[in-house]
C-alpha cells in the first residue's frame, strides 16, 4: 500500500470535505481542535499559513467550507468554521515572532507587484521569506485594495485589516503608494526580473436605461459609491433607496445606505 500523500489536495476530497471545499485548503479540523483547546495563537498560525488574512476572512469569507461540513448532514447547521477563524484571530497573542525570518542578504532577484490588494500581498508574503526584493505599487495611500476601499468598515474594521496587511508589508517590502502605474513598458525598464499584475477588477457595471442621464445625480455605481463612503467623501443618501444587484456589493450598498440615512432601502435583482 502506498503511503498517504497529504500534499495532494485530492486526498482531502476523500476524507475532509470542508478542507477540500476551502479554496486555500485550510486544515479546518486541525485549527478547530486547537481552538477548542484554547490554543488560539497556534490556530491562527495554521490559518495564516494557508490563507494569509485569517482576521479578514473570519469576517468576510464566503465560506464555501461550511456547506461541505459533514455536521450539516446530521444536524441543522454546519460547524461555524468561518467565525471560528475570527475567534482565533481575535484571541491570539502577539504573533510577530512566529512569522518567517526575512533574509537580510537578498537572492538577487527583483520583483514588481502592481496593486497592493490581497492578490499581490499574498504573492509578497510567499516570496519575501525566499529573499526576493519586492517593490509594491498602488495608487491608493495604503495597502489592502478592495478590502480597504470597498468592504465597509462595519464588516471589516480598519485595525483588523491594518494588522494583517502590516504583517506582510513589514517583511521588508519597498512600497510605492499614491503611484498609479500607467505604463508597463516603464515598469519593465526598471530591471525587474518579474512583474505581478494584481490590479483587481475595479470597475462596476453601468446600466444604461431610459432616464439614466437625467437622474445621474442620484444614481451611483456600487463599488465607486462604497469607495467614496470609505474615503469619507460621502456622508448621506436619500431616504428611499433602491439597489440593483444581489451580491456582496449590493448587500454592502444596502447596509451602508441604512447607516447613512436610508429609511426605505429595497434591493432588486434578476432572481427577485
Ligand atoms: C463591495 C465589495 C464587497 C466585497 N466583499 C467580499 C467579501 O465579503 N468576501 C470576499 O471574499 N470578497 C469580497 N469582495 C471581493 C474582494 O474584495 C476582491 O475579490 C479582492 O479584493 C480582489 O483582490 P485583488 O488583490 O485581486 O484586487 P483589489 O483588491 O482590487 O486590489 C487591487 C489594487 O490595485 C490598485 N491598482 C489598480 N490599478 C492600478 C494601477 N494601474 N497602478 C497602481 N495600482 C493599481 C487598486 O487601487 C487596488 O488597491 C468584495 C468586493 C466588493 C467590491
Ligand atoms: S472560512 Fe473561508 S478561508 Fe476559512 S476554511 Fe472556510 S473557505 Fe477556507
Amino acid at each position: 500500500m502506498q503511503p498517504t500523500d497529504v500534499k495532494n489536495p485530492e486526498y482531502y476530497h476523500k476524507v475532509v470535505d470542508c478542507q477540500y471545499a476551502c479554496p486555500a485548503h485550510t486544515p479546518v479540523p486541525q485549527y478547530i481542535r486547537l481552538i477548542s483547546a484554547g490554543r488560539y495563537t497556534e490556530a491562527y498560525m495554521i490559518n495564516w499559513e494557508s490563507n494569509v488574512f485569517p482576521g479578514v476572512l473570519g469576517r468576510t469569507c464566503d465560506r464555501p467550507c461550511e456547506p461541505a461540513c459533514r455536521r450539516g448532514r446530521i444536524e441543522e447547521e454546519p460547524v461555524a468554521i468561518c467565525r471560528l477563524k475570527r475567534v482565533a484571530a481575535d484571541f491570539k497573542d502577539d504573533i510577530t515572532h512566529l512569522l518567517p525570518d526575512i533574509p537580510k542578504v537578498k537572492n538577487g532577484k527583483k520583483i514588481a507587484l502592481i496593486g497592493a490588494g490581497p492578490a499581490s500581498l499574498s504573492v509578497a508574503r510567499d516570496l519575501a521569506p525566499l529573499g526576493y526584493e519586492l517593490h509594491i505599487y498602488d495608487n491608493q495611500h495604503k495597502a489592502g485594495g478592495m478590502m480597504r476601499s470597498q468592504i465597509p468598515s462595519f464588516r471589516l474594521p480598519a485595525e483588523v485589516l491594518d494588522q494583517e496587511v502590516n504583517y506582510v508589508l513589514d517583511m521588508g517590502l519597498i512600497t510605492h503608494f499614491n503611484t498609479y502605474v500607467t505604463s508597463l513598458k516603464d515598469v519593465l525598464s526598471r530591471n525587474y526580473d518579474a512583474v505581478f499584475i494584481g490590479t483587481g477588477a475595479p470597475r462596476g457595471k453601468d446600466l444604461v436605461l431610459p432616464g439614466r442621464e437625467e437622474g445621474k445625480a442620484n444614481i451611483h455605481i456600487g463599488i465607486e459609491w462604497l469607495a467614496s463612503v470609505a474615503f469619507d467623501h460621502t456622508h448621506n443618501i436619500g431616504k428611499r433607496v433602491i439597489v440593483l444587484g444581489g451580491g456582496n456589493t449590493a448587500m454592502d450598498c444596502c447596509r451602508t445606505s441604512r447607516r447613512l440615512g436610508g429609511e426605505d432601502v429595497k434591493v432588486q435583482n434578476k432572481a427577485s
